[in-house]
């Protein structure tokens, strides 16, 4: 008798029917309170408007992979580092939800714009940790688009907490080095090393972290708030009103085309664009320093 072997389709459907009940449990309603999430730079505000407001849409393999990926390794990461709370909900201004990876400090720790209470003990640091995973085949660094999206979450968080230290943790999920050749409209040619040497230093890291300062008085708080509100009232009075018209499209359009909402959103029928312009790109406001 021979081994039989069969793609099965069937468990696959299994998954993306489970997943689709667990998002819909986790479907935010157009009343329900904005979230850094959807506010992000990058993100886009029209596909957060869709996803409170389009009742069923399909989930692509894709989505259950980053799914499976986001949740497993943020699980075992957040468990690892001990340090504190995970998931813990703040609010900014009444109007946005944060909830930061982990961050230490008790449960009466409350947001800048409150009478702040921290149960901390005297030598506990504040700190708030972002944990990201991603598939990209470069090692980030700080000036690149995806590192300053990531650096933007952790941002907020710490405007929003009023701590003044976090670390940004990734973990690359692709750890052959590949080295990009040529696009052409097919997609992008890469070139893949016998070893996976980087710069002739050593070989990939799997996983980095990153220390980021943002002193409490500093004026980039001010600025990063500003940008906040902006866009929670952009989004805010998009869904009051359940009308998108006021929305940009997402500045980066190449993310439309496996956006489930393409149909529906129409984007080259869209006149206003996310700005590129990024505060973070201004000369001297990032400064990166040698570890010790
Ligand atoms: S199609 Fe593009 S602009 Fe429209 S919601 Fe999706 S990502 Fe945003």
């Amino acid at each position: 008798m021979p081994i039989i072997i069969s793609k099965d389709y069937r468990f696959l459907q299994l998954l993306r029917t489970n997943l689709k009940v667990l998002y819909s449990s986790r479907k935010r309603k157009p009343q329900d309170k904005i979230h850094v999430s959807d506010i992000l730079s990058g993100a886009c505000l029209r596909k957060a408007f869709y996803a409170r407001t389009v009742k069923d849409y399909e989930l692509t393999v894709e989505d259950i992979d980053n799914f499976v990926r986001g949740e497993s390794s943020e699980y075992v990461l957040v468990g690892l580092a001990d340090i504190g709370i995970s998931q813990m909900e703040l609010l900014f201004e009444d109007n946005l939800i944060a909830r930061p990876d982990l961050m230490t400090g008790g449960p009466s720790h409350r947001t800048e714009s409150q009478d702040t209470v921290s149960t901390k003990k005297d030598n506990e640091a504040e700190i708030i940790v972002e944990f990201k995973d991603t598939k990209s085949f470069e090692r980030l660094k700080p000036d690149s688009k995806r590192f300053k999206s990531y650096l933007r979450q952790l941002l907020y968080y710490l405007v929003i907490s009023g701590y003044d230290t976090g670390i940004l943790c990734i973990r690359y999920a692709n750890n052959r080095r590949m080295v990009w050749i040529k696009r052409d409209n097919q997609g992008d040619y890469y070139f893949s090393p016998k070893t996976n040497v980087q710069d002739g230093k050593g070989s990939l890291a799997e996983i980095e972290s990153w220390t980021v300062i943002l002193e409490k008085g500093s004026p980039i708080r001010d600025n990063l708030k500003e940008e906040i509100r902006t866009r929670v009232s952009l989004l805010k009075s998009a869904l009051d009103t359940n009308s998108e018209v006021q929305l940009p499209k997402v500045a980066e359009e190449w993310k439309c085309i496996k956006c489930p909402f393409k149909q529906t959103c129409n984007p080259s029928s869209v006149i206003k664009q996310d700005s590129e312009i990024d505060i973070l790109d201004e000369k001297g406001l990032v400064v990166t320093i040698e570890s010790n």
